[in-house]
């Protein structure tokens, strides 16, 4: 089902997964800290994300570059120049806003007042470095992960001489001064990215772009994205970057409408080409027998913070089971917080608590990702599990004791079996996993 944005922000913050940044000092906006299940959810996603982009292939290499850089680097980029969103503001309540974000650019879309000219906002965060006050320090915090990868290139090809096709992949932390920071993870001014700079022959870009939309569009199914939400749009030259002949944006269905979870963009040879220019260095890619040329990029460039939303709200139900009403995560179990809960049917009596945990570090034994549960009575667990959306429950009960059985329930049909415990790692999923 669709659900609104406030239930699942309430949702985020009343389970664990994600609290405004520094609510505690009455938040800072455009910032967002991820909880103890907000953070095992994220770094679920990230790992299959590794795992298919660069550990399942073999013409992937990955890369972990500073967030700090030589300003030149954006000047070399074009960022410096040219990233930018056009601002403008009400004359009446004196509200900002993005134009280009705005059904009518002219008219305040709080208070209805006029809004003025739009001028060229900056969206790189400053920072300053050393102990001179005298600007020389001045440094920007990298709105994209994309550059350290390009500045990399040569240290890349030196050390592991990659014959091309071959792709380059980093995940971290990027920084925009968005005007209005809005809708929960969707725009904030501090969030991660996973990219990719995917090198290859001149003349081959086009093949390899068809083959990464195919992979994009598997990568959102294995992490459990609903794809009747997902819209692929192929960007008008008029909207592309000026050394881009190929653009698609993979757009999804958010509560306040459809917008950009992802984009694919071919870039030709420009990064490379300007970092040469800028730097001095040549950084044209060398083999026997040919000219050095310049490789041509395709970058899938991923959001984490957008996807962890659109996981969320793909997973999010409502339903009536058995146990009365309940709001259910169906996450796919390779990227819930847990993929199993382990309880003692009653929480005072000792012989099932220490069953419950010997079943509990049997199970750790196969896969980490396993939780001890012993709060509040067993219909109050089913409804934390599954609103945290955790795929099974184990409970031991009294029965356990005589015949080494166990209470299994899946998350999904709320149906329960009785399953030994010598046979729970396979019945759980947590074999081969
Ligand atoms: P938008 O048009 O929404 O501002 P963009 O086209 O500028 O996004 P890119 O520069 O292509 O975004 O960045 C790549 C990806 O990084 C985006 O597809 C998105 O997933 C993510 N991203 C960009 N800006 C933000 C942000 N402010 N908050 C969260 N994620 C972001």
């Amino acid at each position: 089902m669709e659900v609104g944005l406030d239930t699942l922000v309430a949702l985020a913050k009343r389970r664990g997964f994600i609290f405004p940044g520094s609510e505690l000092y009455g938040g800072l906006a455009g910032t967002w800290d991820y909880g103890p299940l907000g953070a095992l959810l994220k770094h679920n996603i990230v790992r299959l994300w590794w795992q298919y982009c660069v550990w399942e292939r073999e013409d992937m290499v990955a890369l972990d570059s500073a967030i700090l850089m030589n300003p030149r680097v954006w000047e070399a980029s074009g960022h410096v120049e040219t990233f930018t969103d056009p601002l403008v503001e009400c004359e009446k309540c004196k509200g900002r806003f993005r134009a280009d974000k705005l059904d009518d650019p002219t008219r305040c879309p709080e208070c209805g007042g006029a809004l003025g000219e739009p001028r060229a906002f900056h969206l790189m965060i400053e920072a300053k470095v050393g102990v001179l006050d005298d600007g020389s320090g001045k440094v920007f915090l990298r709105p994209e992960t994309a550059q350290g990868i390009f500045v990399n290139f040569k240290n890349i090809v030196d050390t592991m001489h990659p014959k091309l096709p071959f792709g380059v992949a980093q995940v971290g932390r990027a920084f925009r001064n968005e005007i209005s920071p809005r809708d929960f993870l969707f725009r904030a001014r501090e969030f991660e990215q996973m990219e990719i700079e995917y090198f290859v022959r001149p003349d081959g870009w086009e093949a390899a772009f068809e083959v990464w939309l195919r992979t994009v569009r598997s990568f959102l199914e294995r992490v459990g994205i609903d794809m009747e939400r997902v819209v692929e749009e192929e960007i008008p030259p008029q909207e592309r970057a000026h050394y881009s002949s190929r653009t698609v944006d993979f757009n999804f269905r958010y509560p306040f409408g459809l917008d950009e979870l992802l984009g694919l963009a071919y870039r030709g040879d420009y990064d490379l080409r300007r970092h040469s220019e800028y730097s001095g260095v040549d950084l044209r890619y060398r083999e026997p027998g040919v000219e050095p040329f310049f490789p041509h990029v395709i970058e899938p460039s991923f959001g984490l913070d957008r996807l962890v939303l659109a996981v969320l709200l793909s997973a999010y139900d409502e339903d009536e089971v058995g146990e009365g009403k309940r709001v259910v995560l169906r996450l796919k179990p390779e990227v819930a917080p847990y993929r199993v809960a382990v309880f003692p049917l009653l929480r005072n009596k000792p012989q099932l608590v220490q069953k419950a945990h010997e079943v509990f570090r049997e199970l750790r034994a196969h896969h980490p990702s396993v939780v001890f549960d012993d709060n509040g009575n067993i219909g109050k667990r089913y409804r934390r599990q599954d609103e945290i959306g955790t795929p099974w429950c184990v409970t031991v009960d009294f029965q356990s004791l005589d015949d080494g059985t166990v209470t299994v329930r899946n998350r999904d049909t709320a149906e329960q079996d009785r399953v030994p415990i010598d046979e729970l790692p396979e019945a759980v999923g947590l074999v081969g996993s």
